[in-house]
């Protein structure tokens, strides 16, 4: 068997950063360099998957592929994410282990792409027959649905994932699937009322527009021009590459493979109609006796101002104030904000209630392959609120990988009967702490301020913050009152920093208590409740009478950091597998190799702190059989045959060679290799 040969090639870099030497952050890009240049796009660090994004099809997912990597060991060809799916479903379907996979990466660096083929591969592999072969169909075409509703063009990625996503793939004991069950995290609704400049809204826009047929825009009013619509922005309406009359049939097909039965893909068609026919609501002020301007809705065309209730909800507010209610009138800004306020929560209630249904479509319970594929850390220009949810979560990422990778580790020593080292790294609990403790993080405190009666802005949040997290090490503010924690005149005064484990990142307090509080007022809720729509009023549970006294929903912060708790608990108890995407570039090129992009990447998904923690213990562990296979040419004892078990082999071929007794232990069933240089010895030696 040849074992690792391809792992030490020169011409190509190391397949294993655990086998660089000397390591440093240079060398480590060099190898990454080195290899993306001769289309090795896969690189490992230890058990862990490096994936460069190639921006070209490479000629390596095909069948004869799937063939080769099958039930084969993970260090036994080149490295591919092949090795890395075929490693996690065998440990699933003979150890009996629930296995995750977890990807992460910056925007475009290829993890939707890599959880699509570690599913691809999975169904390649499992068992067949007709009933195994729908659940499979019906789990792979989950997929384009979701993409048209949460995916959209960005500057940094044609179909750029605007949600997380961790889907658990079910399996029964032969290991043929059997459903799946999907969770989504923090749908960016901010998009549909607004896009940033060469940006679009969600692809189903586009498609419903392009692709549906003269008939279905009639029936739902809807006209196929882009540039009617306020929520569709125009200087970038149509992406080259992308065909997305074609997308829609295939969403369409889709839909109804995944089990969505026809009148409900027309109410989910009528929902997509109504939020674009909401953007084009527009309101003029109307003077009022009393001095003050009330809106009104400008132009009574369309399904909209046909309905009264909501017209008049959009005019309305009704605030209760020592149990009364008080009906205020809203002013223009106000009804464009409660207007955008509703077509953001029509179309995320939307997205969430199309997870639930898919996950109808496929539930069951059984042993588990989870895959995440969910937004790697984020470093803009300028950072609010989306960026700390998402760095929050990379932030628990990191914490989960430590505890699991450590873990691992320490029961392989266990195993192997090895005595077990401390490894010194960074634990990063203190920031995850700063951020999510129930009585003083950063959270709580958002959540406190948003809940406080009085008059609450991003200042009395920020105010609030500086008081109680200036003594933080990892928190720096700009404080005026108090000079004692002053630690740092150069940040502007409506921001805060946190030093997180990927990077300093600064965030700006504005707009943090709204987009928390996602208040959608209630007048608009009841007006959705009374929408006479099956769906609608499934979406907005809270506008029915019944509900009339109910407290205010959870905020944004808590909602996402209690996804984010039972994530974490699901992920704990499972076998953790790695792939973290890196992109070569910022031009979506695939023969550029832009050093300072992938540096940057390196940091903040903290790789040489893995490679660290992997190297800390033994660098190298090899089972004794194929050991003595490879190496039993160096030693006339071993040469051509040992006759006896194959670890006294082993032991025989070390002493003979003379390396040092601390280079190496014997576990159970492996040898244990502590520096890279001794396997290098042994290659040399190999070659002379
Ligand atoms: P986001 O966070 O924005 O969702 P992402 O990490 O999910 O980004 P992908 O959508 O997976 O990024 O990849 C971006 C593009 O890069 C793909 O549309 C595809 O063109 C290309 N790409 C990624 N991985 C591969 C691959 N293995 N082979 C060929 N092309 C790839
Ligand atoms: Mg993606």
């Amino acid at each position: 068997m040849e074992v690792k040969t391809s792992l030490l090639d020169n011409m190509i870099g190391v397949g294993d950063m655990v086998l660089l030497e000397p390591l440093s952050e240079d060398s480590f890009l060099e190898n990454l360099k080195k290899r993306f240049e001769h289309n090795e796009i896969y690189t490992y660090i230890g058990s862990v998957v490096i994936s460069m994004n190639p921006y070209r099809s490479l000629p390596i997912y095909t069948p004869e592929k799937v063939e080769e990597y099958r039930n084969r060991n993970f260090y036994e060809l080149s490295p591919h994410i092949y090795a890395l799916a075929d490693e996690a479903y065998r440990s699933l379907r003979d150890q009996d282990k629930d296995q995750c996979i977890l990807i992460t990466g910056e925007s475009g660096a290829g993890k939707t792409e890599a959880s699509k083929l570690v599913m691809s591969y999975v169904a390649a592999v499992c068992g067949k027959g007709q009933e195994v072969n729908k659940v499979k169909e019906q789990l792979l075409q989950s997929n384009p649905v979701l993409e048209a509703f949460g995916n959209a063009k960005t500057v940094r990625n044609d179909n750029s994932s605007r949600f997380g996503k961790y889907m658990d793939i079910e399996f029964d004991f032969k290991g043929d699937p059997l459903g799946g069950v999907i969770s989504n995290y923090l749908l960016e609704k901010s998009r549909v009322v607004k896009q940033p400049r060469g940006e679009r809204n969600f692809h189903i826009f586009y498609q419903l527009l392009s692709g549906a047929s003269d008939e279905t825009l009639k029936k739902l009013k809807l006209d196929r021009d882009f540039s009617k619509y306020n929520y569709l922005s125009l200087d970038s309406a149509s992406v080259s590459g992308v065909d997305d009359a074609a997308n829609f049939r295939t969403v369409r097909n889709a839909m109804q493979i995944v089990g969505f039965m026809e009148d409900e893909v027309q109410s989910v068609l009528q929902l997509v109609a109504a939020v674009l026919k909401l953007g084009n609501i527009e309101f003029k002020p109307e003077s009022r006796s009393n001095g003050l301007d009330e809106s009104r809705v400008k132009d009574k065309n369309g399904d909209w101002s046909l309905n009264s209730v909501l017209e008049r909800a959009f005019s309305y507010r009704t605030v209760e104030a020592k149990s009364e209610k008080v009906s205020t009138t809203l002013n223009v800004a106000q009804a464009y904000y409660a207007r955008d306020a509703l077509a953001k929560n029509l179309y995320s209630r939307l997205f969430s209630w199309l997870v639930t249904r898919i996950n109808e479509s496929i539930k069951t319970r059984h042993k588990v392959m989870g895959v995440l594929d969910i937004y790697g850390f984020e470093i803009f220009e300028d950072n609010s609120f989306e960026q700390f949810i998402i760095n929050y979560c990379n932030e628990k990422l990191q914490q989960i990988f430590i505890e699991l990778t450590l873990r691992e580790e320490q029961e392989e020593y266990i195993r192997e009967g090895i005595e077990w080292t401390n490894i010194e790294y960074f634990n990063n609990a203190v920031i995850c702490d700063l951020i999510e403790n129930n009585k003083n993080g950063i959270l709580a405190m958002l959540d406190e301020e948003c809940l406080r009666p009085g008059t609450v802005t991003d200042e009395t949040f920020l105010d609030k913050l500086n008081m109680i997290c200036a003594q933080h090490q990892h928190f720096e503010s700009r404080l005026s009152k108090n000079s004692k924690f002053l630690t740092d005149h150069s940040l502007p005064h409506n921001c805060f920093r946190i030093q997180h484990y990927a990077g300093k990142v600064l965030y700006r307090a504005e707009g943090f208590v709204d987009k928390n509080n996602d208040l959608l007022y209630r007048d608009l809720s009841q007006a959705m409740y009374k929408a006479n729509h099956g769906l609608i009023k499934q979406l907005f549970p809270e506008g029915s009478p019944a509900k009339i006294n109910l407290k205010r929903p959870p905020t944004a912060g808590y909602q996402f950091k209690a996804s984010v708790g039972t994530l974490m608990r699901n992920l704990q108890t499972k076998n953790p597998n790695y792939i973290r995407c890196i992109k070569p570039n910022d031009k979506k090129s695939s023969h550029i190799f832009t050093e300072s992009l992938v540096c940057h990447q390196v940091r903040y998904l903290g790789l040489m702190e893995n490679v660290r923690v992997r190297r800390a213990g033994y660098a190298f562990r090899q089972a004794y059989e194929p050991c003595l296979e490879r190496y039993k040419m160096l030693c006339k004892k071993t040469w051509p045959h040992w006759k006896g078990p194959a670890r006294k082999g082993v032991e025989v071929l070390m002493s003979d060679l003379k390396v040092p007794a601390e280079e190496y232990a014997y576990g159970r069933s492996k040898i244990f290799i502590r520096n890279p240089k001794t396997l290098f010895f042994l290659e040399e030696r190999r070659r002379q």
